[in-house]
């Protein structure tokens, strides 16, 4: 890895390109009980063992070295499936302890969150973002290979209703398949004040299955949502958000904005040159983008003692080397140079 020079060193987690990472994913687990043919194989993959994912106190304080040291601003906690971890209360109680005003989200499939959504708002949990990729049992069956969509639909419900922040819906859109749901689902989540992100499909399917005929790209999803509505950039600042929002108003009533819309293009319109996300996956190895091939781990150094200088050091040199671009865009979707990481989206924490 590069060294550091000495402004860097005493600076946040930057990188070669000028940027600075400040918005930090957390995987809390690689385990998930959906199995979405975009993301995970049929079978499930190779789970970690126990001992190999980092535990509650090694995840707070990796949180505190990223907020107290290193100018982390955001925590998003994603997986697999966070509300599968038995301590996810006392993590985001021990988090929202040390650092009072930390936004702290989960990206969840909300299996189970009905039950656990008034916990996680009382533990510190700030807002929500839930995956739902149809509003049809059969075709959210065949999606995540498991017939669930009424205990989501419960959890989306529970979180709205406890008051967690304004709730997001992330729905990838797949040819033949959802994607016909499009303007069905912008009319569902503005009608009940939720925002809706459509997100391109990426190569980080377990199976290998991607392609680019096969992925809905970001100006189609905007032609399917305006044969029902009209959508209009909105003048909020993106200010390093993945999702580009647009302001939506019914074609039968344009002077009226009901709501907004996101899409988050990272294939075919991707926001590299604004990125300030660095993830750490499950088992405590730094990834500074998603499509990276190279992997820092900290989770020796967290469990030989090391102090906190020492792990925001590594850290620091990991983001430096962060790549300009993942490679898509300047080379061409599917060129002989990019190739698919090994790990898949469940597995580094989307
Ligand atoms: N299990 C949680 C969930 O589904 O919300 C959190 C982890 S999941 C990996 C995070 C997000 O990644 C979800 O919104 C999911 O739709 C998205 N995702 C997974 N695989 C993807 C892919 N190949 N392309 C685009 N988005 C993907
Ligand atoms: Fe599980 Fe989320 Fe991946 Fe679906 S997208 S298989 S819910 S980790």
């Amino acid at each position: 890895m590069p060294a550091l020079p000495p402004a860097v060193a005493r600076s946040g987690l930057m990188d070669t390109h000028g940027r600075q990472a400040t918005d930090m994913r957390l995987s809390l687990t690689d385990k998930c009980n959906l199995r979405c043919t975009y993301c995970m194989p049929a079978e499930g993959l190779n789970w970690l063992q126990k001992d190999q994912v980092l535990s509650r106190s090694e995840m707070v304080r990796l949180v505190r070295i990223g907020v107290d040291l290193l100018g982390v601003r955001e925590l998003r906690l994603t997986g697999g499936e966070p509300l599968v971890r038995a301590d996810l209360l006392d993590i985001i109680r021990d988090i929202r302890g040390n650092h009072p005003d930390l936004p702290i989200s989960m990206t969840t499939n909300a299996l189970g969150l009905d039950r656990k959504a008034a916990a996680l708002r009382d533990a510190g949990l700030t807002r929500i973002n839930v995956s739902m990729d149809s509003l049809h049992p059969d075709t959210f069956a065949q999606l995540t290979r498991r017939p669930f969509l009424d205990r989501v639909l419960k959890g989306i419900e529970a979180a709205a209703e406890v008051g967690l922040g304004l709730v997001k819906i992330n729905a990838v859109l797949m040819r033949g398949i959802n994607d016909h749901e499009a303007p069905d689902l912008v009319e569902w989540a503005v009608s009940r004040g939720f925002e809706l992100r459509f997100i391109e499909q990426m190569p980080l399917d377990a199976d290998h299955g991607w392609t680019r005929d096969g992925m809905i790209t970001a100006a189609e999803m905007r032609k399917l949502v305006e044969t029902q509505f009209v959508l209009t950039p909105d003048p909020r600042n993106r200010d390093g958000a993945p999702a580009e929002r647009w302001e939506v108003r019914r074609n039968s009533a344009p002077d009226v904005v009901v709501g907004t819309v996101g899409i988050i293009a990272s294939v075919t319109e991707p926001f590299c040159a604004d990125c300030r996300r660095t993830r750490v996956t499950a088992e405590g190895k730094i990834m500074s983008c998603l499509f990276s091939r190279e992997e820092t781990d900290l989770r020796d150094l967290l469990r030989t003692g090391a102090d906190d200088d020492a792990v925001a050091r590594r850290w620091q040199e990991a983001m430096w080397a962060k790549p300009k671009a993942h490679g898509m865009d300047h080379t061409g979707l599917g060129a002989a140079d990019f190739v698919q990481p090994d790990r898949s989206m469940s597995a580094i924490g989307g």
